[in-house]
């Protein structure tokens, strides 16, 4: 439903109406992060320099910094993994991962807006987000076990 709204402006606008100046390895790194939804900075890196062969793993690590600092890349952080990125960023939407390879899913957030989950004691905090992250063994995984 809102994947749709993250893909109707093109990069460059985008990146321009965040208010960040528009580099061809910036919008390369963008319409990466829009092609591999989920993928590290090296896995971003290995596509962006199909387009960009002069681009540095650091001018993606830059790019993607400043794109999350600008709101238009959200940085998820799975225990034990390196951050991800993705477009999706404002729909609060929660993760499945699968503890042998990696697998990451999205699952749509019930409420939609943050924090959709209240602590059973919040211990005088004002709490502005509830990240989930659902561990398992995706599909493929259990298959190959059995
Ligand atoms: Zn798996
Ligand atoms: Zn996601």
């Amino acid at each position: 439903m809102t994947s749709l709204r993250s893909t109707a402006h093109d990069a460059g606008e985008r990146i321009r109406s965040a208010g960040l100046r528009v580099t061809d390895s910036r919008r390369a790194v963008l319409d990466a992060v829009r092609e591999r939804p989920h993928a590290s900075a090296d896995e971003l890196f290995t596509l962006v320099a199909r387009t960009v062969p002069n681009t540095s793993l650091q001018s993606v690590y830059n790019a993607l910094g400043d794109f999350v600092e600008a709101g238009l890349v959200r940085r998820i952080e799975p225990a034990g993994r390196p951050g991800l990125f993705e477009l999706r960023v404002d729909d609060n939407h929660h993760h499945l991962v699968c503890a042998e390879c990696g697998a990451v899913e999205d699952v749509d957030c019930t409420v939609g807006a943050a924090p959709c989950l209240t602590p059973s004691d919040a211990h005088g905090y004002a709490v502005s987000v509830a990240e989930v992250t659902f561990w398992g063994v995706c599909p493929a995984c259990a298959a190959a076990s059995r």
